[in-house]
């Protein structure tokens, strides 16, 4: 007995998004059914419509989301209908050798789940009777998903779902960069370009590591307004203050500990590569296009022995990180209140998409 909902699928590679009613079976064996509390609008949804992420539409959106448990498959005895969850994008197997080393962003199973589900299929049907793809193998920008178990972190129930929702991507992979990928060390000299939903959390991260400077850069003046708000303590618009490397350099006296990339741009990540000092470390965490590439001097390379990495969801351990940054949030170290600057019913979806290209939110979230 499945469940008709409401459901936002990208039909076609650069057009708007659009809302269907689809079918979302019920769990098989392994799995859960979510009824949706909340569904944040990520930057990663847009990129998979306009084709900078590649997965085969149609495409149910949806990566970031909370919701309450309503229907479980068979085998699963660690989770109950009514239990209110998160979705973590990445399902932990717990069994491979990311998992076992104590890395399960980087989990095989996770890697295997683009476009569907763990195994390769599919739990959405559109009114055609066709078979829909699920986004980052979850689909959670609908009134009802069904996932695997693994991808859902149970938490307490006193959190708004809206709240809780944007922990599942942007809060995690932005904070997590900052205090997993590179932890940052009190005293450290931080800068992070791009103060878009991941960047701002990125910067609140650095701020709660106990970084003495962070330093954000982006085009948008409103988006360093925000940025100011998480912890920023300096602000840098290349359009007015000019070349941002220059900038970093003089502010930090010679180069930063970190730097962090939240766009996802070759250009960009020269820059971070660019502004750190001799042995700091610069994070690539914003997704690029396929085609993009990164072109780094070599000569210096053995002597100043930087470090480039990149951050895969912020390096989440999702059972451990998830109720970490909620407690966090509670004990209002981490600001969520206000990341969450706009809320949509799903019958606003194109409205939030817009708002989402045009940057005026720290995040939206879409409210079912
Ligand atoms: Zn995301
Ligand atoms: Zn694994």
């Amino acid at each position: 007995m499945g469940k008709q909902a409401k459901a936002v699928i990208c039909r076609e590679l650069n057009k708007p998004p659009v809302v269907e009613t689809v079918e979302i079976e019920s769990p098989r064996r392994g799995e859960v059914m979510i009824q949706m509390g909340a569904c944040g609008v990520c930057h990663s949804d847009l990129s998979a419509t306009n084709g900078t992420i590649p997965l085969p539409p149609p495409l149910v959106l949806g990566h970031e989301a909370a919701g309450t448990i309503c229907e479980v498959g068979e085998g699963v005895d660690d989770i109950a209908v009514g239990d209110p969850v998160v979705v973590s994008w990445i399902p932990v197997c717990g069994k491979c050798r990311y998992c076992v080393m104590g890395r399960p962003a980087l989990c095989d199973m996770g890697a295997r789940a683009a476009a569907s589900l763990p195994d390769g299929t599919s739990r959405i049907t559109d009114a055609n009777g066709n078979p829909v793809n699920h986004f980052a193998g979850v689909a959670v920008m609908a009134e009802y998903a069904t996932v695997h178990r693994d991808n859902v972190i149970q938490i307490d129930p006193d959190i708004p779902a809206d709240k809780a929702a944007i922990v599942g991507c942007a809060v995690m992979t932005g904070a997590g960069a900052a205090l997993n990928t590179a932890k940052v060390e009190p005293g450290s000299s931080c800068a992070v370009f791009g103060a878009g939903g991941v960047g701002l959390n990125t910067i609140q991260g650095c701020a709660i590591a106990g970084a003495e400077q962070v330093i954000a850069i982006d085009m948008s003046d409103k988006k360093l307004e925000f940025a100011r708000t998480f912890g920023a303590t300096h602000t840098v618009n290349p359009a007015s203050d000019g070349d941002a490397v220059a900038k970093v350099l003089e502010l930090t006296a010679g180069g930063a500990d970190y730097a962090f990339e939240c766009i996802g741009l070759g250009a960009t990540i020269m820059q971070s590569y660019n502004c750190i000092r001799k042995g700091g470390t610069a994070v690539v965490v914003g997704v690029s296009a396929p085609t993009e590439t990164v072109q780094l001097g070599a000569f210096m390379m053995p002597f100043q022995e930087k470090v480039l990495t990149g951050s895969m969801y912020g390096s989440a351990r999702p059972s451990i990180d998830f109720p970490l940054l909620l407690n966090l949030y509670k004990s209002g170290r981490l600001k969520l209140d206000e990341l969450v600057t706009a809320t949509y019913s799903i019958d606003q979806t194109e409205q939030a998409f817009q708002d989402l290209e045009a940057g005026v939110n720290a995040r939206g979230v879409i409210v079912f």
